[in-house]
């Protein structure tokens, strides 16, 4: 199945699509794409820009749940209600999955650009790694500050028991970066750039955090630890 689309052809799938512009003359983004539609084109690169399928959702109009939010619903609509919404990702080819991926990483880039980082958790990029390569991401979790160590841990205890997989390499080079001292051994939020594929010294670590843009003890300490 084709999963990569140009504008005038008819949506096959309601769901959310990533739009690649023709020359990057603008940054990869997101959009939803209704079934029944025709994709559109772009104002500025015409029908050379590109949709590609990331996930399919169905049109609420079409849901059994909500049918009666619209009452024309052709027939096919109602054939790909049944199926449901689902990820599409096995079936892509190598060359459009590596075409997503540099799909997300400009994705990644424009938030970063907007300044907005991706609120995230310590198990989540501890889980799928590569799924935050280049993100600007928020995260919480308990810093350690030491010579061959400045890490990210995901509980103070992943530190005090040298679970290193549960940890992130911290880069305390950062500009952002100030305080080390009041952020030791506590609690800290930061944001900054998350890699999966630098990992720290002797590459022991889950990945990385870079460019760092803020750094800041999470919670009074009197409410996060016991006295
Ligand atoms: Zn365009």
């Amino acid at each position: 199945m084709a999963e990569e689309y140009k504008p005038g052809e008819e949506v096959e799938h309601s769901g959310i699509y990533i739009v690649l512009h023709y020359l990057d003359h603008a940054p990869a983004h997101e959009v939803t794409c209704v079934y029944g539609s025709k994709f559109p084109e772009c104002a500025d690169c015409g029908d050379k820009a590109k949709f590609v399928l990331i996930y399919t959702a169905q049109d609420v109009a079409s849901n059994a749940h909500f049918s009666t939010f619209r009452s024309h619903t052709c027939t096919a609509e109602r054939a790909e209600a049944r199926t449901g919404g689902s990820t599409h990702t096995a079936a892509l080819t190598p060359q459009t999955k590596q075409q997503m991926r540099n799909a997300r990483k400009q994705l990644f880039a424009a938030r970063r650009s907007a300044r907005q980082p991706h609120d995230v958790t310590m198990v989540q990029l501890i889980a799928n790694p590569d799924s935050f390569d280049g993100e600007f991401i928020r995260v919480i979790g308990f810093l350690r500050l030491q010579f061959e160590g400045n890490v990210l841990y995901l509980h103070r205890e992943d530190y005090e028991r040298s679970i290193l997989g549960n940890g992130i390499w911290v880069d305390v080079t950062s500009e952002g970066w100030k305080q080390d001292h009041m952020l030791d051994s506590k609690y800290v939020v930061i944001e900054g750039v998350f890699s999966s594929t630098s990992r720290g010294h002797m590459g022991a670590w889950s990945g990385s955090i870079t460019n760092i843009r803020r750094a800041e003890v999470w919670f009074p300490a009197q409410l996060s630890e016991p006295h």
